[in-house]
């Protein structure tokens, strides 16, 4: 049997958890887990409003732990997350699914935490303490607790960042992979490359090889050509229903190609 337990802050909800219990964040991934009998004995909800809460000043957004992918897109100053957000299934999916259970989304789901990963983003956990990066919450999913939001510096040059999902079934289907690139610029060449895949690992992963052969460079057709070369360096891509890791492999470097190319045009 299943208890679902409600607590008024995120605060009061980490100090129930527990190894019998499993928070509930849109609960699209826990309450298949429920329905089907896998779930721990208690789920755990939080009632504070401020989960839903999305904070932007000049060069940065904070989004509670709670905002959904249709919050997302229904605001207008985190337009540079739309393009994410939109293709993260239907849209009853996003009604529910919110920005804390992406980062938790096995494989090979995660689309959204892939993004916050190319845009370096900072995750805060209930509790406070220093926030964390996006990258090592990813890395080490089982511990630091209930995340309470994310911090997500905005591209200065919204052309300076860039996602791509490749799906067989469009627009909503599960990604084969997907990609982000955040390519700031300085007289013309890129300065702090970040690339970013999904689906190409255990977790989303960041694209090391693709990365060097960017950073320092102008955005062309020859250093285009190397970044592709180096798509899958470093990455460890699964086999599953949709594609196998040789496959994965295979396409990283054309889809990083057509994604760059589109950046490039601007
Ligand atoms: C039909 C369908 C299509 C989907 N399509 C996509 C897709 O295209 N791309 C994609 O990326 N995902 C997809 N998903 C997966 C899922 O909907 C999303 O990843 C979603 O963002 C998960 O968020 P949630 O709030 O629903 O998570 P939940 O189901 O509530 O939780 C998922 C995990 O995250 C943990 N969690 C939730 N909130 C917190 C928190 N604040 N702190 C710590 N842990 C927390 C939970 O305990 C649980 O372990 C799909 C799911 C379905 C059912």
């Amino acid at each position: 049997m299943t208890t679902v337990e409600t607590y008024g802050t995120l605060a009061d909800a980490a100090r129930a958890l527990g190894s019998d219990a499993v928070y509930l964040g849109g609960g699209t991934l826990v309450m298949r887990e429920v329905n089907a009998g896998r779930a721990p004995a208690r789920v755990l909800r939080v009632t504070d409003p401020g989960l839903a809460e999305i904070r932007a000043s000049g060069d940065a957004a904070s989004l509670g732990a709670g905002v959904t992918m249709a919050d997302v897109l229904a605001a207008r100053e985190l337009d540079f997350l739309h393009p994410v957000a939109r293709v993260i299934g239907g849209p009853q999916v996003r009604n529910m699914a919110t920005v804390a259970g992406n980062l938790f989304a096995a494989h090979p789901y995660g689309d959204f935490a892939m993004a916050l990963l190319a845009l370096g983003a900072r995750v805060h956990f209930a509790g406070g303490g220093s926030p964390r990066p996006v990258e090592e919450v990813l890395r080490d999913r089982e511990r630091g607790g209930l995340v309470a939001s994310v911090e997500v510096p905005r591209p200065r040059d919204p052309r300076a960042f860039g996602f791509l999902k490749v799906s067989r079934v469009k627009p909503k289907g599960v990604s084969i992979l997907s990609i982000a690139a955040l390519l700031p610029r300085e007289g013309g060449r890129i300065r702090g490359a970040r690339v970013a895949f999904g689906a190409m690992g255990p977790t989303p992963l960041r694209a090391a090889g693709a990365e060097r052969a960017l950073e320092g460079q102008t955005l062309d057709a020859a250093t285009i050509a190397r970044a592709a070369d180096q798509a899958a360096d470093g990455l460890d891509p699964p086999t599953d229903a949709l594609a196998t890791a040789w496959y994965r492999r295979e396409v990283a470097g054309v889809h990083l190609s057509r994604l760059l190319q589109r950046m490039e045009r601007g």
